[in-house]
């Protein structure tokens, strides 16, 4: 056994998870570490990091949080992120709109007890018939009382409890692509349904929505690496590590001996970075998201900060004036597979924009560009299989996939961080 002052630990990949290891080693370690964290790009945040698109400090996909991200806030009281500097929050609600008309408003009100709070906000949602409304609150009680498989897709689910085309044209499908990023035939019932229990239906402040106002580096990776640099840790950026190599007592990085190391890369990198193959790894599916940014010559007049477009293109709109002070610039969410990435930036633009004119009546953009993250996040399917650990007892895994009953998100990432380093140091204090 090695004592703890001696212990050297690397870390590879400065996403949010790797950058969630590191704080716990520093935050539980009862003996100094000597921590060295590994991260290929410029920048720490992973997937959830700035872009610069012409003029603008822009991020690489829109991100929301919710008030359930109990991690990701306590992590964020360490480092020292103030919350309501970087997100703005707000009680759930969720607006829906086909061409000019609202056709969904779900609003949780904001006092009462919770379980009143649904009730209201099922009683009062707007933009439903009333066999409609009878459906939904059918569906949310299933939801909330009954065990689901794990090999029951959404879509097999919505037919079970007799969801009508239109409830989930209006609703289901938006909330299930920005939730699981996965098309509803094969989207995990089981995964959607815990998000939904965990945050929507949990409680007051766990069913917050929290829309960030800050370029996504302001919520993690800058003041996780001031942080990290303060305490000790040394952050090697552009430094992609090529061979992580179990041996006795260890393993070697690129040839250098570490007591332990904590692989928090994505999996298609995690496999590639292991000598020997990982067994019983699972087959990874992937999907993307793309994110059109559009400026106008004036802020483009949504209901809200972020509103859903039923059977559009794109998803969600998100008013980046009204959250960011970015005058006229809307970001507009395509969530999951589709045609439209055999085309063109231009063809994409045209679509979107045309679907913004058509919905809140905006002229044409002076400026647009697009994104498209091609493995935004793993697809989150009916019967996922999650690899629990290594065959090697200094090796652990840390990364959004690891978490069995959550789709990819910054919360997952941040959990898995912390459960590998608590792994770590339960085996060596
Ligand atoms: C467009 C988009 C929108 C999203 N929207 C949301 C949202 O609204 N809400 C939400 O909660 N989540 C959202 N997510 C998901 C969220 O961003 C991810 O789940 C999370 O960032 C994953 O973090 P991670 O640390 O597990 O992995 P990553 O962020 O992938 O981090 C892995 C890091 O490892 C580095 N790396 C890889 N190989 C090596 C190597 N060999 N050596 C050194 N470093 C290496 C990579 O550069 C990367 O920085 C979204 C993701 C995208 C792409």
């Amino acid at each position: 056994m090695v004592g703890m002052e001696n212990l050297r630990v690397a870390i590879i990949g400065g996403g949010w998870a790797g950058i969630s290891a590191a704080a716990t080693l520093l935050r539980h370690a009862s003996r100094p570490l000597q921590i060295t964290l590994f991260e290929a790009g410029k920048q720490l945040g992973g997937r959830a990091r700035n872009v610069q698109l012409d003029q603008y400090v822009l991020d690489n996909g829109q991100h929301i949080l919710m008030g359930a991200y109990h991690d990701t806030l306590q992590l964020w009281q360490q480092l020292g992120v103030i919350e309501h500097e970087v997100v703005r929050r707000q009680p759930f609600c969720l607006q829906v709109v086909q061409g000019q008309q609202t056709v969904l408003k779900y609003q949780l009100p904001t006092s009462g007890p919770h379980w009143w709070r649904l009730l209201q906000a099922g009683l009062t949602v707007q933009g439903l018939s009333l066999p409609e409304c009878w459906a939904l609150m059918r569906a949310i009680g299933a939801l909330l009382t009954q065990p689901i498989s794990s090999h029951l897709t959404v879509a097999q689910w919505l037919a079970q409890t007799r969801q009508t085309p239109h409830l989930i044209r209006k609703l289901w499908e938006p909330l299930v692509l920005a939730a699981l990023n996965t098309p509803l035939s094969t989207a995990s019932m089981r995964v959607f349904a815990q998000v939904l229990r965990d945050s929507v239906f949990a409680g007051a402040s766990a069913s917050d929505l929290l829309l960030p106002t800050q370029p996504l580096s302001a919520l993690l990776a800058l003041p996780a690496l001031s942080f990290l640099q303060q305490n000790g840790v040394s952050c090697c950026l552009q430094q992609r590590v090529k061979r992580v190599q179990a041996v006795e007592q260890g393993a070697l990085v690129d040839g250098v001996f570490y007591h332990a190391v904590i692989v928090a890369t994505a999996p298609q990198h995690t496999a590639a970075l292991l000598t020997q193959p990982l067994p019983d790894w699972p087959q990874w599916g992937y999907h993307p998201i793309a994110t059109v940014y559009c400026r106008y010559a004036e802020q483009v007049k949504l209901p809200c900060p972020m509103v859903g477009i039923a059977g559009g293109l794109g998803q969600w709109v998100f008013d980046r004036q009204s959250l960011y002070g970015e005058n006229g610039m809307i970001a507009v969410v395509i969530s999951g597979p589709g045609e439209h990435l055999s085309w063109s930036q231009d063809e994409l633009i045209r679509h979107v924009t045309t679907e913004i004119s058509a919905c809140f009546a905006a002229p044409q953009p002076l400026w647009a560009r697009v994104v498209v993250e091609k493995r935004a996040t793993f697809a989150c399917v009916a019967g996922r299989e999650v690899p629990q650990s290594t065959p090697w007892p200094h090796i652990y895994l840390a990364g959004d996939y690891l978490i069995a009953d959550y789709p990819a998100t910054l919360e997952s990432a941040v959990r898995s961080g912390k459960l590998a380093a608590t792994q770590l140091l339960n085996q060596y204090q």
